[in-house]
């Protein structure tokens, strides 16, 4: 997500540069009053910085829905039915989860994480946060998944032990892939999970019953929630398209979806990935007559480059590969650990002697083989890049191989791609464009199947979820297209607390926690914002300590101050600066000390801070971080 609405200051950030024209706060609250009071400041370091933070604050003029006095007071009888995501609104593919809580009952759905931007050095992902269950974890009885995609279930190992104990349902891939994940964290309490399929029933508590629908996806197993409440029904389907001839995968039961919107849902929750892309989402069996023909025209050894996570390709490209008369051979930690899963319970499959090992690559004829490896995104250390660089220790490329890309590019992966396209030219490979293959057939429906999902499902709410902002708005378009009123499309953020009845909807004042906690392989959300802005400037302009000791007594620097400096620039070739430096050090220290005063060292530390910043931008441009060391002699 590279916005966050609505986000009131923090403590932390309000330290951080801010120019007049980003305001921070937001609602007019009186901040700027107050601080026109005061003296003007002196012109500080700060000021000079183009503000980037890493959590831009954006001033949001649409208001919530806040309700009315009666509703709150109604609200504080009987809670009924609320809705909160932790994750997932106005980000896409990450963290999404949601809770659905009516009274003192809660069930959750899926708990997905997220991948960093580039702009997050050294994280490894972010998950949901959870903080709104904590004391309520008793009220927590079940919690299902929609489908086994990370974004839907990679969290579970870091928020399973802040849920309280609820029962686990998933359909069996979804299952299998939550427990391989598992394995992974084998100090985690072990999860148990039942089986729940398409046309599975159960009860939850006193208020909840779910049942499970097929729906179609990348992956099988894909799950859409028929959800009965008090009030009413809630449908909620995360990723789906309508696909008509899936491969690999049975097509929604479109008649029982029917009598679903002909019994009146209450609410509709759903997918808004597609919902800026006009058309249709390509049928998967569209894809395969394009693969053929590729996999048809490939000279050579064909390498295709794949996502592990889209299952039913996988599946493509072997029966073509069968077809073909071709052997096929995997390649990558989650290819090879993915196929192994959905192999053994039968969602991929594959003839006896099809498949080689990567041992028996180098005794199988090159035309006669497909290697179905990752990397389609360009990642640099996966089996694709390691294969196009001749780094792969079995499969080893030489002139007249054929590549085939065979998913879009995921935006911002654009120049890796270009890389290795560039590097398997140079090698003299042919290289099979995505483009020509499917730019619309991804896994989610585009407009028209939102569409048609919706006049299915015929809802009195919508509240679109999965989805960057502009995503979820459209959603709401093409809902009014269809005659739903604007009032009754409800557009959440992360931690709103939105309460649904009959025949009206409002959002709590008070918003649950609902910052991403990030997680840097040694802890888990102990990387704040501030942590995040640290690490990107020192990634980018390095960092100077400044050592100076300083007399008690008389407040003067005692000798020469040490400088020291990592990844900004090489003092030793830079004597004048460094010289004007530990003037302006000696400068600065004397202007802000007097004889015989106690030093104030924290706002002396300051100063060295903020204007041996402002000097090192004057001479060099650059904003190494600055760290002044004090010590009192
Ligand atoms: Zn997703
Ligand atoms: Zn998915």
């Amino acid at each position: 997500m590279s916005e966050e609405e609505i986000k009131k200051p923090e403590a932390t950030l309000a330290s951080a540069p801010q120019n007049s024209a980003s305001p921070a706060s937001t609602r007019g609250e009186p901040d700027e009053r107050k601080y026109a009071t005061r003296a003007p400041r002196r012109p500080r370091f700060g000021d000079r910085r183009r503000p980037k933070p890493v959590v831009r604050q954006i001033k949001v003029l649409r208001r919530d829905n806040e309700g009315s006095a009666e509703d709150h007071a109604r609200a504080g009888a009987t809670t009924g039915l609320k809705i909160i995501h932790f994750g997932g609104l106005g980000e896409i593919g990450k963290n999404n989860m949601v809770a659905i809580q009516y009274n003192d009952e809660i069930i959750l759905i899926d708990g997905g994480l997220g991948f960093p931007r580039q702009n997050m050095p050294g994280i490894d992902f972010s998950i949901p946060n959870v903080g709104y269950l904590a004391g309520k974890e008793n009220m927590v009885l079940a919690w299902f998944f929609s489908h086994g995609h990370l974004d839907h279930i990679g969290a579970v190992p870091f928020i399973m032990h802040k849920v309280g104990d609820p029962d686990v349902y998933a359909a069996p891939l979804t299952k299998a892939l939550i427990m391989r994940r598992m394995e992974e964290f084998k100090d985690r309490k072990p999860l148990d999970i039942e089986e729940f399929k398409a046309g599975d029933e159960v009860s939850v508590g006193q208020y909840f019953k779910v049942k499970a629908h097929r729906i179609s996806h990348s992956i099988p197993d894909d799950l859409l929630f028929e959800i009965k409440t008090p009030v009413g029904t809630i449908v909620h389907t995360y990723d789906y398209k309508m696909d008509r001839d899936p491969v690999n995968d049975q097509p929604a039961n479109l008649e029982e979806l029917k009598a679903i919107g002909d019994r009146g849902v209450l609410l509709f929750m759903g997918d808004s990935t597609g919902a800026e892309m006009e058309g249709h989402s390509l049928s998967e069996s569209a894809v395969t007559h394009d693969l053929e023909k590729l996999m048809r025209e490939a000279t050579g050894l064909t390498i295709v480059g794949c996502f592990a996570s889209s299952l039913n390709r996988v599946q493509q490209v072997i029966t073509l590969a069968e077809k073909l008369g071709k052997k096929v051979v995997f390649d990558g930690y989650s290819m090879k650990n993915n196929v192994e899963i959905a192999k053994r319970l039968g969602y991929i499959k594959i003839q006896r002697g099809t498949q080689i090992s990567l041992e028996e690559v180098a005794s199988c004829p090159r035309e006669k083989l497909v290697a179905i490896v990752t990397g389609a995104q360009g990642e640099s250390n996966a089996a694709l890049m390691r294969i196009a660089n001749g780094e792969h220790r079995f499969i080893h490329p030489i002139a007249g191989d054929s590549y085939i890309f065979s998913s879009s590019i995921i935006p911002g992966n654009e120049s890796e791609i270009q890389f290795v396209k560039d590097q398997l030219y140079r090698n003299g490979a042919k290289v099979f464009n995505y483009q020509m293959l499917d730019v619309h057939a991804s896994g989610h429906g585009d407009k028209e199947d939102i569409r048609e999902l919706l006049k299915i499902i015929r809802p009195k709410f919508l509240m679109p979820v999965h989805g960057q902002y502009s995503m979820m708005i459209n959603h709401g378009y093409i809902a009014q297209e269809e005659g739903l009123p604007k009032e009754n499309i409800i557009i959440a953020d992360n931690g709103n607390v939105t309460h649904i009845e009959a025949d009206r909807w409002w959002v709590d004042k008070e918003k649950a926690p609902s910052d991403p906690v990030y997680v840097d392989g040694l802890g888990i959300g102990d990387i704040g914002n501030v942590v995040l802005r640290d690490r990107q400037m020192l990634s980018e302009d390095g960092f100077l300590v400044v050592v100076v000791k300083v007399e008690r007594s008389t407040g003067k620097v005692n000798g020469s101050p040490d400088i020291i400096s990592r990844g900004f620039i090489y003092l030793k070739d830079n004597k004048d600066l460094l010289m004007q430096m530990r003037k302006k050090v000696r400068f600065i220290v004397d202007n802000n000390t007097a004889h015989g005063k106690d030093i104030n060292g924290t706002y002396l530390k300051d100063e060295l801070r903020n204007q041996i910043g402002l000097f090192l931008f004057q001479k060099t441009e650059r904003r190494p971080m600055v760290l002044p060391v004090l010590i009192e002699v």
